[in-house]
């Protein structure tokens, strides 16, 4: 039987969510606390001048390697905020999540430090490295659904009856405020930074970093989605919640159908700008990222180094920093991008 506070409760927007979402938009001290947290844990990520973009664009480009992470994206700051502050009735339980990839390796990681138990709930069909991936850090695989909504269905469920910590996709107000931890870093090593861009899925960083870079800098933040998947632009745009039929992009880390209110809600309050990219210029830009710097990253790293070119006239001589947010290229994306060196 399960206890009034493990109850689902009204949502605003298409996702499922418990008494214990907090839906208060974190603030710019919340990043700050977020630090403090992660200090034990995280390494602070290099940030690195790149010669190939700063020549590109006559402007300097710097990369934040957010890539160089434990668990190989940036996801972890955000995961790992949230567990760190669990009330002791969830942490004896455990927490619960669907993802098929960064999301659920962060779960993992972080309830391996915090003590407590991982559940990551994948569609069939989830590329074995990627189960192992979670599996090697002691979190526990439910193989449910033949996609991601089924498994969240899933996870939403355990969470319901056995009381777990229902860790959600998107409306996780310490998430975005330990997503801005890399925006903290940036704007100390580079007071001077004109223009952040970072891509959005779901919107942790681009909630995170106008709460951090953003509020702390003169620097304008811009986000950029994949277009064939601009469930969070639209949202954007128009403030409402309206989610798409289908999510299907080579950015895999961004495929994110729903809008989800709190990241929409910051973002709508705090963004400067907002652009989509194409699939062809993802892979693109994946590849050109290979071929000049030799760094592997995600689709999902893609859109804002896609959008340069359009913005060149507008870069020309600024300070830029863009996140390379994860290298977890599953090995038949990797073939597709060798392919086009
Ligand atoms: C999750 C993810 C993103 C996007 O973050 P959101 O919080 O979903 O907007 C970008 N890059 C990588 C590698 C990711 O795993």
């Amino acid at each position: 039987m399960s206890q009034p506070e493990y109850q689902r409760v009204d949502s605003p927007d298409a996702s499922t969510v418990f008494e214990y979402h907090d839906l208060t938009p974190p603030t710019t001290a919340d990043v700050y606390r977020a630090r403090q947290t992660l200090r034990d844990h995280l390494p602070e990520t290099p940030l690195v001048r790149s010669e190939w973009l700063s020549r590109e664009y006559d402007a300097e480009v710097y990369l934040k390697r957010e890539d160089t992470l434990p668990t190989g994206s940036f996801k972890i700051r955000g995961v790992a905020t949230v567990l760190a502050g669990l009330d002791e009735a969830f942490r004896d339980q455990g927490v619960v999540t669907a993802s098929t990839g960064n999301y659920g390796r962060a779960l993992a990681q972080a309830a391996r430090w915090f003590d407590t138990e991982a559940v990551v709930a994948v569609p069939e069909g989830t590329g074995q490295n990627r189960i192992d991936g979670i599996e090697r850090l002691g979190g526990r695989i439910e193989v449910v659904g033949d996609d991601y909504d089924d498994s969240a269905e899933w996870a939403a469920d355990l969470a319901a009856e056995e009381g777990y910590r229902y860790v959600h996709p998107g409306n996780e107000r310490l998430v975005m405020a330990g997503t801005g931890t890399a925006g903290l870093e940036i704007a100390e090593s580079l007071p001077e930074v004109d223009v952040v861009l970072g891509p959005v899925g779901a919107g942790s960083i681009g909630a995170g970093y106008p709460l951090s870079v953003g509020s702390v800098t003169d620097a304008d933040v811009i986000g950029v989605q994949a277009a064939s998947v601009d469930a969070a632009y639209r949202a954007w745009q128009t403030g409402e919640l309206t989610p798409q039929d289908e999510a299907n992009t080579f950015a895999d880390g961004i495929a994110a159908r729903v809008p989800y209110a709190l990241p929409v809600r910051v973002m709508r309050e705090q963004l400067d700008e907002m652009y989509t990219v194409s699939e062809e210029e993802i892979v693109e830009t994946v590849a050109a990222m290979f071929r000049e710097e030799r760094i592997m990253m995600e689709g999902a790293c893609a859109p804002p180094f896609a959008i340069l070119d359009e913005l060149r006239d507008e870069l020309a001589g600024k300070t830029v920093a863009i996140p390379v947010t994860g290298r977890n290229l599953p090995a038949s994306k990797v073939e597709q991008v060798m392919a086009l060196q």
